[in-house]
């Protein structure tokens, strides 16, 4: 049985990075990652602004006049930028251009008016409350590199910076099956053994959201043509996730049907839950992810190969960061598998608190409600005690 980290470097490094891209409207950019590195069109600032309401003059000038200047002009956000008479001050707004020849802006609260005169405070100096040209970014400066994904803090940017149509890569197609003879989707009425469908609907829902086109197959039963008809399918997507049916009972063919159509490089890793995990190919573009049938182990298998393993597809990079907390409650067990405890995180005072939930059992759904995030338990570990620091993964926007 691999350990973790060794089985997560094996499955990024087997991963077959896209090479289609397309052109999307900037709108339609969020989600997706950069197919080429991405330049500013503009300066920004585009020129030299005021980062307040006041009045613009000429430091040197003002002093020459004793700090009293007539106020002559305004600069408003939207004009040309304009030349300031020289003996004179002028109105301008926060993001109004500077007019020529000023070189500071005194705020409007510091200066005292009257009969149309500006008393400037001597303490200001050259280069106060200007925003200069080109001090964010400047034109042809590169803002991401091909494989950045982009958030939605970047679509402000790329639009300051004049993006409109943007290269990224074609989104992944994905084919997601639940094997089991026992499922059924929800809305129809469950006979003797049977159970609810909930795999197939989360991988979904997950992959959507990673910005996957996804095709659901539906339930596929335990049963080699049913199996061989869905791996049929394989070679037209770039993923193919089962679940169920992995492990070892006479039940479990996922695998064994898996090699007549590809090849297996993984199976097995030291985990709980999720141990039954395979991976492998089929053909030169398909990768294959046979994950447990347990929701739960669903969920941690999703998480810690799945996510990445689409990141590293589209030439980026895996983010995932485990985070110290301080552990609520103490956890007691046999050390041997690297296990991630559904956790409830919450912040007291300041501090990262993470709260192991009860009910652990990979069955066990109820938990669910609260977890926002998963205790990491090291493979060696037999446990933790409340108020010691553990390691957590956050699960973010789930
Ligand atoms: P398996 O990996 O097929 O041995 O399944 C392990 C456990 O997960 C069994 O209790 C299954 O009934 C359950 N299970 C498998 N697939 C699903 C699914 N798609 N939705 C909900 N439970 C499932
Ligand atoms: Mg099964």
């Amino acid at each position: 049985m691999m350990p973790l980290e060794q089985a997560q470097t094996a499955i990024l490094q087997a991963i077959r990075p896209v090479s289609g891209a397309e052109t999307v409207a900037l709108a339609q950019a969020h989600g997706r990652y950069c197919a080429e590195d991405l330049q500013a069109h503009v300066d920004h600032p585009g020129f030299d602004n005021s980062s307040m309401d006041g009045y613009a003059v000429n430091v040197g000038d003002a002093r020459a006049h004793d700090w009293v200047l007539p106020v002559v002009g305004v600069s408003s956000c939207g004009d040309a930028p304009q030349m300031l008479a020289p003996g004179t001050a002028m109105r301008i707004y926060t993001g109004a251009p500077m007019p020529h020849g000023a070189n500071a802006v005194a705020i409007q609260e510091d200066v005292q008016l009257q009969d149309g005169r500006a008393r400037i405070p001597r303490t200001l100096e050259a280069g106060e409350n200007l925003r200069c040209r080109g001090e964010d970014f400047r034109a042809g400066e590169v803002l991401y590199g091909a494989g950045r994904k982009l958030r939605a803090t970047d679509i402000a940017l790329l639009a300051t910076a004049g993006a409109e149509r943007l290269r990224v890569y074609r989104r992944p197609r994905v084919l997601v099956a639940s094997t089991g003879n026992e499922l059924v989707i929800p809305g129809h009425a469950l006979a003797p053994g049977q159970i609810y469908e909930s795999n197939g609907l989360t991988l979904a829902v997950h992959l959507r959201a990673a910005g996957a086109e996804v095709t659901d197959a539906g339930i596929v039963r335990d049963d080699v043509e049913a199996l061989r008809a869905l791996l049929a399918r394989g070679k037209d997507y770039d993923f193919v996730i089962t679940t169920g049916g992995a492990s070892v009972g006479e039940r479990d063919l996922v695998k064994q049907v898996f090699a007549e159509f590809g090849t297996l490089q993984l199976w097995k890793v030291r985990i709980k839950p999720g141990k039954p995990l395979a991976f492998g190919h089929i053909g030169e573009r398909t990768h294959f992810f046979a994950l447990p049938g347990n929701p739960v182990s669903t969920l941690v298998t999703y998480k810690l190969f799945i996510e990445p393993a689409l990141a590293v597809w589209h030439h980026g990079e895996p983010q995932q960061w485990l985070l110290a907390a301080t552990a609520v409650n103490s956890f007691r067990r046999q050390p041997g598998r690297t296990e991630f405890l559904r956790a409830r995180l919450h912040a007291e005072q300041g501090r990262l608190k993470a709260e192991a939930l009860h009910g652990q059992g990979s069955h066990m759904v109820g938990p669910l409600r609260d977890t926002n995030g998963f205790i990491r338990v090291e493979a060696e570990s037999a446990g933790f005690a409340a108020g010691e620091l553990v390691n957590v993964l956050p699960l973010g926007s789930w």
